[in-house]
């Protein structure tokens, strides 16, 4: 969704979907970094090439054929030795500060243990090399608060997406039964009627929303009010719907549909036909139907669906050429199975008969086309912002060696050393002789 008023070749803006002008200023570390000698895949569909990649502060400054060492030789190097070098992974789907259930709803409320529960789940994400994450709907001002602190390095993590509240109508999904000891209280908007759906768009934008979450029940006329108003913010707008209110957020002009719930056939066409993307999450459907065997007492969920019905659903999407990303869901304790999960949502689009390769560049360039982030993430491009994974393996011919996680690039700071977090000292300062200087 871009903003025709503001030139980029003029005007910095914000690393994200918002793009609201800032103040130019140098980001990143200082000097120049390069990932010598390795196995670029870069995510735009070329074959895995070996090389070297130049990184200038928090950019791709050069990708260099192997033969070349064309860097400044103040460069700090790192010898890749022929490991895997690569865009780093986005998660479409996550909520940071959903409960885990076992919690008394006192504790699980808290904002403290909310904004605790989301920098666990981080460090998760990070170190499995997924160096973006969209939330799509947490509590209160937790996701936006991390997002701005993994901005400015102050926390390890993934640059955060988010999209704030989950906006429904009275008693939606996500709001069934809600009161302030629903476990999702402060992450939910129940409005009713258009204009409590548009300034509940609104408010989100306020706070700094990257994207807008609706879902069903709602009328036409609130759907579509939320959509005029996220289109008029220049970002997208999406949607955890099922059956005719995807037909009808479709008709209005949603912008993605998230999980595998049931449309028509015809739903399935418009959505091919208007560029409507999708985030099928086919994983945690997977996982509660084999652990609970349905989704049981859900007044938003009154369907028959099964993970055969899902995966017949998601094959039509393709064959309909329906842009699918590749996001988790993850709920519950669910992220103490990273990567292995998010690896599994991977899996599930070999079934679709996507190749390795092919599903790499889901998790990489089309998610951050789906995120409306494509100009800075995604690929391995000069220019590009430097979130970069390497692997010690060989993920194009094996998914599961996304395990083997050696060194994550955010924004240009190495994040993760041989697979764990890595910290860099705080800087020893002398007190200054001025009070000015302190504040
Ligand atoms: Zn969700």
């Amino acid at each position: 969704m871009r903003n025709e008023w503001i030139d980029h070749e003029k005007t910095v803006t914000s690393d994200d979907p918002r793009r609201i002008p800032i103040k130019p200023e140098p980001k990143g570390p200082e000097g120049f970094l390069v990932l010598k000698g390795g196995r670029i895949f870069d995510g735009t569909g070329k074959p895995i090439h070996d090389g070297t990649v130049v990184l200038e502060r928090n950019k791709i400054k050069a990708i260099l054929p192997k033969e070349s060492d064309d860097w400044s030789s103040e460069a700090k190097i790192i010898e890749l030795g022929g490991k895997t070098i690569m865009p780093g992974l986005i998660d479409m789907h996550t909520h940071l500060t959903y409960t885990d259930w076992n919690l008394p709803v006192s504790i699980a409320l808290n904002e403290a243990d909310q904004t605790l529960r989301a920098l666990e789940r981080m460090r998760y994400y990070i170190e499995c090399g997924i160096t973006s994450v969209r939330d799509a709907a947490s509590s209160g001002l937790v996701p936006f608060r991390i997002k701005e602190w993994v901005s400015k390095n102050r926390i390890p993590g993934p640059r955060v997406f988010a999209a704030g509240k989950f906006i429904t109508a009275t008693g939606g999904h996500a709001a069934e039964m809600m009161d302030q000891h629903n476990f999702l209280y402060g992450a939910v908007i129940e409005a009713s009627g258009s204009e409590q759906w548009r300034n509940a768009v609104r408010e989100q934008y306020s706070w700094g929303a990257d994207f807008i979450k609706t879902g069903s029940h709602f009328s036409r006329e609130e759907i579509r009010a939320a959509i005029e108003e996220a289109h008029n913010f220049n970002l997208k707008i999406t949607s955890d719907a099922e059956t005719i209110y995807i037909q009808w957020a479709v008709e209005e002009g949603i912008d993605i549909i998230e999980h595998p719930l049931p449309r028509t056939d015809e739903t399935i066409r418009l959505m091919a036909e208007k560029g409507t993307e999708a985030i099928p999450t086919l994983i945690p459907y997977e996982i509660l139907f084999k652990y609970e065997g349905g989704y049981y007492n859900s007044t938003s969920r009154r369907f028959t669906f099964s993970p055969r019905a899902n995966i017949k659903l998601v094959k039509k999407m393709k064959k309909a050429g329906i842009k699918m990303g590749i996001g988790t869901d993850i709920i519950f304790q669910l992220y103490r199975y990273l990567p292995e999960i998010y690896i599994g949502e991977l899996t599930k689009f070999l079934q679709l008969r996507y190749s390795n390769e092919e599903v790499l560049a889901l998790a990489t360039r089309v998610n951050a086309e789906i995120l409306d982030m494509d100009d800075k993430l995604g690929t391995l491009e000069p220019n590009k912002l430097a979130d970069i994974l390497i692997v010690d393996g060989k993920p194009d011919r094996n998914l599961f060696d996304l395990k083997k996680v050696d060194t994550v690039i955010r924004d240009g700071y190495i994040v993760v050393k041989e697979g764990r977090i890595f910290i860099e000292r705080h800087p020893d300062l002398t007190i200054p002789g001025k009070m000015e200087d302190i504040k």
